[in-house]
């Protein structure tokens, strides 16, 4: 490391320096950062917003890329630009939608132009376009490679740590606010095995900035990412949820199949979600489940009913989205 790209001087003594908020118990160091020039990026084609707000969350993303074994900063910049090329050539974007790459090397990289400004800022955020919805208010990391089946290089996971804690030092982030994109989406993004590393990442987040969350608030409950293939009483009660949705040819039988998978795709396209894949995470979920009363005889109170029993625990009386995120999970 140490390539540090930053013509401003004052961050950066060595490649890291303390950084406090005043008026925080907030302190992190600041990671290198190769700005947009330092990678060769083309400029954007349209204005990019920038607005006086805060973001309040950080979303994690995985470039679903190959984990290649080039390590070098030249690979690193590679990626970067072939990213820019994709979103503006392919997608129509005026720019990189994420605000920051981290590549499997290392090396961290300005995303979108201004992005590095903004943050150093602490008090602007630059519209990002990596998770419709979320843009305006989110930090976008995107991380070299594909972690479904496997973990990042240590390298990446520690410029994502550091990162992580500079933004939330920078910008009043609580280091629980860190996401996944599917748990806004219906996406696999940033890959079972890195999705299943954010509780740590938010634990090690905190201990960095001299916060200790707790460990319910470090694992906090989400929307599970159901897809083909899978079972079990929380496909039970999606087909519970999706036959009260009006999906009624949906079997309740517990598995996931090819059938099902098509009603979910007719049922994301009745609700014009931004992807109708089949899979149902955190776009649908909000969708699909319904509030429930007590006394309710309805698909959805099914659907409880079938989530309280696997987990051997009482139905509460009334369930509303922050409820059937804490019986997804305590079901899984
Ligand atoms: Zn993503």
């Amino acid at each position: 490391m140490g390539v540090a790209r930053v013509t401003r001087r004052g961050l950066l003594l060595g490649g890291a320096a303390l950084l406090a908020l005043p008026g925080t118990a907030f302190a992190a160091a600041a990671p290198a950062i190769v700005d947009c020039a330092g990678w060769g990026a083309r400029p954007n084609n349209r204005i990019v917003n920038v607005v006086v707000t805060r973001p309040v969350k950080i979303l994690v993303h995985h470039t679903a890329t190959p984990n290649v074994d080039d390590l070098s900063r030249g690979a690193a910049d590679h990626l970067a630009r072939g990213i820019q090329n994709f979103h503006m050539d392919r997608r129509g974007w005026l720019d990189s939608g994420q605000h920051f790459t981290i590549s499997r090397g290392g090396f961290v990289l300005e995303g979108r132009h201004r992005s590095l400004e903004a943050v150093r800022s602490g008090r602007k955020q630059v519209e990002g376009a990596h998770c419709t919805g979320q843009n305006l208010v989110s930090i976008g990391i995107e991380n070299e490679g594909t972690y479904s089946a496997t973990g990042p290089t240590g390298v990446l996971w520690d410029r994502l740590r550091e990162m992580c804690a500079y933004v939330c030092a920078q910008y009043g982030i609580a280091p629980t606010e860190i996401f996944g994109h599917r748990d806004f989406k219906d996406t696999l993004c940033p890959g079972d095995v890195l999705y299943g590393m954010l509780p740590r990442l938010r634990g090690e987040v905190g201990g960095m900035l001299g916060r200790r969350p707790e460990g319910s608030s470090v694992r906090a409950a989400s929307w599970p990412v159901l897809r083909e293939d899978d079972r079990g009483p929380v496909v039970r009660a999606a087909q519970h949820l999706l036959r009260g949705a009006g999906r009624t040819e949906v079997a309740v039988d517990g598995v996931f199949g090819a059938p099902m998978a098509e009603s979910v795709r007719t049922f994301q396209a009745e609700h014009a979600t931004e992807e109708v894949n089949g899979i149902i995470g955190g776009e649908s979920w909000p969708l699909l489940a319904a509030p429930v009363r007590a006394g309710e005889r309805t698909e959805a109170a099914q659907a409880v009913e079938t989530l309280a029993a696997s987990s051997s625990t009482r139905p509460p009386s009334t369930v509303g989205p922050r409820q059937w995120q804490q019986l997804l999970t305590a079901a899984r």
